[in-house]
């Protein structure tokens, strides 16, 4: 059994390092992996399934020939939380709920994208509370194509503003309280989750209690990473 974990890959129209990246990527897995797992934020933004972008053609191509000979599930993250029906068919790829539990010979997993553990960003959670309505997102998609792209257009460039201002303080990271209640919830499991691109291996404890959380790494520039799930559990590779 060998399981693949990537996420915040971020691809959009100005990144084709990083799409030829998660290309290569794909091909050099496939038939050698039993399952890939991406955790969210696979693209910059996905402002609807309609979105016909040259850019994603060839990701989202190579993915569905990915998934003709293995299991490809996807999560939503905070950027493309708006990817649906009509993303899995033309992905090839099954979307997953936040957080999601996988039962393997090597333990129990919990995926999850994790921006919903960064408790301390008020301003966001209330966002994310918004954006997730099932209304909300009718609204939203029932504007022009157009006008979805100048709103993702403008939200980047406020989030790109806030990094270059605060650096990587402009991404908050996951909360000590939120993560033990998640490990509670589901009896301990290990975690893994991407997002605050602060890739790490940590150890949470409460009593006799004690669960792992794997951060895995965002992807930049030239270069990403993956985490490795095998008969010798998890490990962190570099691409
Ligand atoms: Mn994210």
């Amino acid at each position: 059994m060998v399981i693949h974990f990537i996420s915040d890959l971020h691809l959009a129209d100005d990144t084709p390092e990083l799409t030829r990246l998660f290309l290569s990527s794909l091909q050099s897995w496939q038939d050698r992996i039993d399952v890939l797992y991406i955790l969210g934020d696979l693209f910059e933004y996905w402002v609807g399934d309609d979105d016909d972008s040259a850019y994603l053609e060839a990701p989202l191509a190579a993915m569905r020939e990915f998934s003709r000979h293995t299991p490809l599930y996807v999560m939503h993250g905070n950027r493309d939380f708006l990817m649906g029906p009509d993303f899995e068919e033309r992905s090839g790829a099954t979307l997953l709920p936040d957080p999601t539990l996988i039962d393997t010979t090597a333990g129990r997993f919990l995926l999850s994208h994790g921006d919903a553990l960064c408790r301390d960003d008020a301003a966001y959670q209330q966002f994310r509370a918004m954006s997730r309505n099932p209304d909300w997102q009718r609204a939203m998609l029932a504007r022009p194509l157009a006008e979805r792209h100048a709103i993702a257009r403008q939200a980047r460039a406020q989030s790109e503003m806030a990094k270059r201002q605060h650096g990587l303080t402009a991404i908050s990271d996951v909360t000590e309280d939120a993560a033990l209640a998640l490990l509670a919830e589901h009896d301990w499991p290990t975690l893994i989750h991407g997002h605050t691109h602060r890739p790490a291996r940590h150890l949470h404890v409460a009593g006799e209690r004690r669960a792992e959380r794997w951060v895995i790494q965002d992807w930049h520039g030239s270069a990403g990473g993956y985490l490795r799930l095998d008969e010798n559990g998890l490990s962190a590779h570099a691409l």
